[in-house]
């Protein structure tokens, strides 16, 4: 029977590395994007290019009605997810707390938290009713950031994923005897478009000197262990958190 996942934010960055990875395991996939249609469409055509299958769904994860529908065109489109990558996310450079207006706060912690929050809860209702216990895997893409607290550049980033680990931890808790597994990746710098339209193009080359490993992180080397957490090679692993960070 094929494995259907859902990956939020999937068009570009770590969400794309992952749409594919799982792809080639033999994953049907849902391609959640918020505005890049053709971004998606290309995902989901290289996925098809495999022999695979993959559908491209537009929400905004901050949006309860869209999440909602997001995951009904899944059930529809492709059948009932066994695992969900909690990827879409976003970050402002924005310095010090003075430069924090109540705007971009809520900005962030609506995408980074509302959102997984609400994708964790259509995820759980498919993944608990599923025949025979088999449950599924749930994946939250956290930070470096939500123990580091990012001070002077984005600690409201910072705060919404320390949000994310303890969503993970007590949701981890709440659904693992229902067969649900709930981990958290936390990636370091990773090159990826989200410090350009964070307002920073640039960043990880800035920085990479000051890191243990003297370099930024690819997207498929977070990607790979989302994959692992989300395969029966992880089956005893639930509330646990892997650093994908470079030693940082
Ligand atoms: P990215 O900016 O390339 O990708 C993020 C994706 O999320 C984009 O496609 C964007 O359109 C989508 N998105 C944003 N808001 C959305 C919304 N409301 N609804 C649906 N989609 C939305 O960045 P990335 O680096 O690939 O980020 C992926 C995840 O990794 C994020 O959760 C981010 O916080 C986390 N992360 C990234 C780094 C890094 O250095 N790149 C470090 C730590 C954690």
């Amino acid at each position: 029977m094929t494995k259907i996942a859902l990956v939020t934010g999937a068009s570009r960055g770590i969400g794309r590395a992952t749409a594919l990875l799982l792809a080639r395991q033999g994953y049907a996939v849902g391609v959640n994007y918020l505005q890049d249609a053709a971004a998606a469409r290309q995902v989901v055509a290289e996925i098809e290019s495999l022999g695979g299958r993959a559908l491209a769904l537009q929400a905004d994860i901050a949006d309860e009605a869209q999440v909602m529908a997001m995951f009904s065109a899944l059930d529809a489109g492709l059948g009932t997810l066994c695992a969900l990558v909690n990827n879409a996310g976003i970050l402002f450079q924005q310095g010090n707390i003075e430069q924090l207006t109540a705007e971009r706060i809520n900005k962030v912690l609506s995408t980074n938290v509302t959102g997984y929050f609400l994708c964790c809860r259509e995820a759980v209702k498919r993944m608990a009713q599923r025949h025979g216990g088999r449950g599924g895997a749930i994946v939250n893409v956290s930070s470096a950031a939500s123990r580091l607290g990012a001070p002077g550049e984005y600690v409201d980033y910072a705060a919404s994923k320390g949000a994310v680990d303890t969503l993970t931890t007590g949701l981890a808790l709440e659904v693992a005897a229902q067969g649900i597994r709930v981990n958290a990746v936390r990636p370091g710098l990773i090159y990826t478009e989200m410090h350009a339209s964070g307002g920073e193009p640039g960043r990880v080359d800035r920085v990479k000197d000051s890191l243990p490993m003297r370099r930024g992180g690819q997207p498929q080397e977070v990607a790979d262990i989302i994959a692992w957490l989300l395969s029966d090679a992880a089956s005893y692993v639930t509330g646990s958190f892997i650093d994908a960070a470079g030693g940082r």
